[in-house]
């Protein structure tokens, strides 16, 4: 279940949900698909595209 973040201020790379060097906010490195923001952006490239 570790998911690799990244501190979208200085770009750390972490498990935490905040930057340990900047205490800035982190975001999930690397699964696009659990990305809330791009949850509708998929299903209307789908029904564009006709995957
Ligand atoms: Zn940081």
């Amino acid at each position: 279940m570790d998911k690799l973040k990244k501190c979208i201020k200085c770009g750390l790379y972490t498990m935490k949900e905040q930057c340990p060097r900047c205490g800035g906010e982190t975001r999930t490195a690397h699964p696009p698909k659990f990305s809330p923001e791009d949850k509708y952006g998929e299903y209307r490239r789908r029904a564009k595209f006709g995957y």
